[in-house]
């Protein structure tokens, strides 16, 4: 596509669901001729939606056919392999650029900041999502699930959910999936048969939904295991749920008391959902893990009467052979971006970068999608989230509050710079290579686990 000199021309950095609802509110604006350029560092496209989102989560995974409606746009295209920071600087895209919009998610995980963290046997949900998921950064990451049984797995989001269901399912069924085949050797081999979630709060506040704890119960070999103790809810939240509580909060504490009259049912995985205890230290020997520590908690009231954990004093060890952190994606810091340390996001107001929190606003620059906001929300909420920033970004471009390109197609600077940048028409080619690759293997789709590879048979393709 070529550019004229009047067209509004926007750099989104990142290419998950945020950048692909930013672009579709852009395309709807109905302000002229826009063009959206969308950068990632991978070759591959979609985020969290390829990298993320469980590989037995196909009808999820799904949501790309509106992301290929949003790329056929004509004012649309995709620079995939260039990483900002590395290829490209922030300097750059504002001489090429009205206006920038970072929506490169959130990368790392967060820490518990408890002793032994870093003793082996103990993971991060992220890195094991990332390695089932043939993300790149995680293939070199190995899970030792050939000589444990008790898994215990802190957090009860949906993370934790993928988690438990990957770890307990059949690998057979994971079989027929894109989950990456060195995951799948593995998980032939787990002898893993308990997982231990371990929730901080009460099932009223478990951040699971309510479909995804009843999909695990579902599964053919699994027992989901709730004591009578744990889904009985306490006085302050039986009171906080009828007053306050959603459907899905009442659903889950309905799903916990009837899987406690289940009992401990009959199947060799079990997932036990444990709730109140929080863990304050990881043991070990010789350097690998043995046990975990959590504290008894109970719910007080704070000052908006919203139950909130507090020790009870009662603590207890359960001894496990693998723990996964699953408390949450983090954001990092990324080369010539604001960063706030304490929320690991892109500090702005309403989208509106600023310099720092309570600092100007960075003229021309935007966030969308959780480095805006956090890592919180299904795929959907990014894109509510997309067009409240879009809607900053177009009141601005009325007012002439934008940058002032110089210079007009970054193409031309990428080409001088010998980047080898991976279009759309080449993604969608290595699509249909790793269906058809995957069709051959009896599976829906075969991943290649590295950037190398991956530009290699870009590259072959481009030959064809
Ligand atoms: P999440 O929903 O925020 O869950 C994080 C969990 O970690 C919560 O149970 C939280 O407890 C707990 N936690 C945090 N810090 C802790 C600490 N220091 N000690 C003990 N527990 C701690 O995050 P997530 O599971 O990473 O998911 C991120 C988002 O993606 C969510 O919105 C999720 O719904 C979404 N997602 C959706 C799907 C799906 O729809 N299939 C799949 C994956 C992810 P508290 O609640 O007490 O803070």
């Amino acid at each position: 596509m070529t550019q004229a000199n009047s067209t509004w021309r926007v750099a989104v950095v990142g290419s998950g669901p945020a950048a692909f609802y930013t672009a579709e509110a852009l395309f709807k604006s109905g302000t002229g001729e826009v063009s959206v350029d969308l950068f990632d560092r991978l070759p591959v496209p979609f985020g969290l939606v390829r990298g993320g989102v469980a590989p037995d989560h196909q009808k999820i995974k799904g949501v790309v056919k509106v992301y290929d409606k949003i790329a056929a746009n004509p004012g649309f295209r995709f620079f995939g392999n260039i990483c900002l920071g590395r290829d490209l600087q922030v300097e750059d895209l504002n001489q090429h650029y009205h206006q920038v919009v970072y929506a490169f998610g959130c990368e790392s995980d967060s820490k518990l900041g408890i002793d032994g963290e870093d003793l082996a046997g103990v993971y991060a949900a992220t890195d094991f999502v990332g390695w089932y998921n043939s993300h790149p950064d995680h293939r070199h990451h190995q899970f030792d699930l050939q000589n444990a049984k008790r898994v215990a797995l802190i957090g009860n989001g949906n993370v934790a959910m993928d988690v438990a269901r990957i770890l307990l399912a059949s690998p057979d069924e994971l079989a027929k999936t894109d989950i990456a085949e060195h995951s799948l050797e593995t998980l032939r081999k787990s002898t893993v048969e308990e997982v231990i979630l371990l929730g901080r709060r009460g099932p009223a506040q478990a951040a699971f939904s309510p479909k995804e704890i009843a999909e695990i119960a579902e599964l053919p070999n699994v027992d989901v295991v709730v004591t009578k103790a744990d889904a009985t809810l306490d006085e302050l939240s039986a009171t906080w749920l009828e007053k306050d509580g959603a459907r899905s909060q009442r659903r889950n504490v309905d799903f916990c008391l009837q899987q406690a009259e289940l009992g401990e049912g009959e199947h060799q995985n079990k997932l036990r959902c444990r709730f109140l205890v929080s863990p304050t230290a990881i043991h070990g020997e010789n350097n690998k893990l043995t046990a975990i520590s959590v504290d008894h908690m109970k719910l007080q009231a704070d000052d908006n009467g919203t139950p909130r954990p507090r020790a009870t004093g009662e603590s207890e060890e359960i001894p496990v052979d693998l723990l996964f952190k699953a408390i949450g994606y983090r954001g990092e810091p990324v080369a010539g971006v604001p960063y706030e340390e304490r929320k690991g996001i892109v500090p702005n107001i309403d989208g509106r970068v600023v310099e720092q929190v309570d600092g100007d606003v960075r003229i021309g620059h935007y966030t969308a999608g959780w480095c805006k906001r956090g890592p919180t929300g299904l795929i959907g909420t990014n894109s509510l989230d997309a067009k409240d920033t879009v809607a900053g970004m177009l009141a601005d471009y009325q007012d002439g509050k934008t940058l002032s390109p110089t210079k007009n197609d970054v193409a031309e600077l990428l080409s001088e710079r010998a980047l080898n940048s991976v279009s759309w028409a080449d993604w969608q080619r290595l699509d249909e290579w790793e269906r058809k690759e995957g069709a051959s293997r009896g599976k829906l789709r075969h991943k290649l686990t590295s950037i190398e590879e991956l530009m290699a048979v870009i590259a072959e393709l481009r030959t064809k």
